[in-house]
């Protein structure tokens, strides 16, 4: 139905994030500035983050986030295998299941 609209709305999260990516260095608040359109624009299209690209938003502020900048990421053996993100800016984590098996769906 409206594919175009959802392929278009990629397009331009990808541009965003990639360009939030190479400015985060020199201009963080610009960066935070792209990621927010880039969520913007998912939201008006009705379409999810991709997911290297959900990994990138913190959950609780929604701040842009990469490691090495501003989150850490660790990775706990601990039962099932996964990694723990801690966004610096509001300090809360999120945890990622790494799953051996992938079992989702295609
Ligand atoms: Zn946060």
């Amino acid at each position: 139905m409206d594919s175009a609209i959802k392929r278009i709305a990629l397009q331009r999260i990808r541009t965003l994030f990639s360009l939030a990516g190479e400015i985060i260095h020199d201009d963080p608040v610009l960066a935070q500035r792209y990621v927010d359109v880039a969520r913007k624009v998912a939201m008006a299209a009705r379409v999810r983050l991709p997911r290297e690209y959900r990994r990138q938003v913190c959950r609780y502020c929604k701040s842009f986030i990469l490691p090495g900048v501003n989150c850490r990421v660790r990775i706990k053996q601990r039962r099932e295998s996964h990694v723990v993100i801690t966004c610096l800016n509001c300090g809360k984590q999120m945890r990622i299941p790494l799953r051996r098996r992938e079992r989702s769906k295609p």
